[in-house]
């Protein structure tokens, strides 16, 4: 059994993984992330200080779940985060389209790598070649 202490109000609860706070602490999140829902819902022009603020709620928390595509926030809304990769501002997850595009695109390159194998066919032909010379180099010794 893994007992821990609630990273958020200290009380001893079992561990079973997770943020590390107790399952009275998640639940209040959980009320929370309802309730700031419904903010953004109503209140679309709300910054994110005003957000935490009239929630109570961290600012952290509230990056978390942005970043966790849990609060998408409405293209009329003034709010958002900044794309990790080049800053640009962005409703909701932790990259931009564009970002998003090239992190696929590069993942995508590196998977295939391996399946290119240029040196193999180099050292054939070039054997190939030398083959070639030594049998005329042969017949010509033959003449
Ligand atoms: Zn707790
Ligand atoms: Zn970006």
């Amino acid at each position: 059994m893994d007992v821990r202490n609630c990273k958020n109000c200290g009380r001893i609860f079992n561990f079973v993984g997770g943020m590390g706070i107790c399952p009275i602490c998640t639940k209040e999140v959980e009320d929370k992330f309802q309730d700031v829902k419904k903010y953004i819902r109503e209140t679309p022009k709300a910054s994110l200080t005003q957000i935490s603020e009239d929630n109570e709620v961290s600012l952290s928390i509230i990056r978390k779940w942005i970043k966790e595509e849990r609060l998408i926030f409405t293209a009329d809304s003034l709010v958002g985060i900044e794309c990790e990769s080049c800053g640009t501002m962005i409703r909701t997850g932790k990259y931009c389209e564009r970002c998003k595009q090239e992190i696929a695109n590069t993942m995508g390159n590196a998977y295939q790598k391996p399946q290119v194998e240029p040196e193999k066919p180099v050292f054939k032909t070039s054997t190939e070649n030398r083959m070639r010379f030594l049998d005329k180099d042969r017949i010509n010794q033959r003449n």
